[in-house]
């Protein structure tokens, strides 16, 4: 059973065809489909409507299952910003200008708590599911550490004491990561839903 992943990056569809090892699925990327649009509809204000609205447009020009995520940073103090608009937070849009636009609203501001969230959706013949799952922190003075992405330099989470995400190696990161959570139970959902 072949079941697309709503990206178009060969390293996210070989991680997910890892993860799924054992599933009988094969997982395909949107490279193979060049009619697409090259950005998917993500017209949604929360994650589980963003996820969702991307694998059913996926499901629904392919005809085949459709797995997509959407994650992105909670800010407490912010109100839950920059949230869905975690990817285009500053007007470059570059992880540098993100960090700096997020370090100098914080200027002053002692409560730093904020957390990632990502939702997986699957969409497919049998019905529509997602899963979730959540990484709790709070966000440093000036970025530390050069693994990761965005705002993994910014981010202590409660569960590395004393190091950032991007001073976590990739596995120690997905152990703990709101991706990683999110992923567990995932062979269950596809199964329900292919
Ligand atoms: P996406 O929905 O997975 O594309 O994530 C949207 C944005 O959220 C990314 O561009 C990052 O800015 C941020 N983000 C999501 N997950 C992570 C993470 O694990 N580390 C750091 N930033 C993240």
């Amino acid at each position: 059973m072949k079941i697309v992943l709503a990206t178009r990056n060969d390293h996210k569809v070989s991680e997910l065809q890892a993860l799924l090892a054992g599933a009988g699925v094969e997982v395909i990327g949107l490279g193979a489909f060049p009619a697409l649009p090259e950005e998917l509809p993500e017209t949604g204000d929360t994650f589980v409507h963003n996820a969702l609205e991307k694998a059913r447009f996926v499901f629904e020009q392919t005809g085949l299952a459709a797995i997509a995520d959407d994650s992105g940073l909670e800010v407490d103090a912010l109100g839950g910003r920059p949230g869905v608009f975690s990817k285009r937070f500053s007007p470059e849009g570059t992880a540098a200008g993100n960090n700096a636009k997020l370090l100098d609203l914080l200027i002053g501001r002692e409560d730093r708590t904020a957390r990632f969230r990502c939702v997986i959706a699957v969409v497919g013949p049998k019905g529509a599911e997602t899963s979730d799952g959540t990484c709790e922190g709070a966000l440093g003075r000036s970025v530390r550490g050069a693994g990761g992405f965005g705002y993994d330099p910014l981010f202590w989470p409660v569960e590395a004491p004393g190091r950032t995400l991007a001073e976590l190696s990739m596995n120690e990161k997905n152990a703990i990561s709101h991706r990683g959570r999110a992923a567990v139970g995932l062979v269950d959902v596809i199964r329900r839903c292919l």
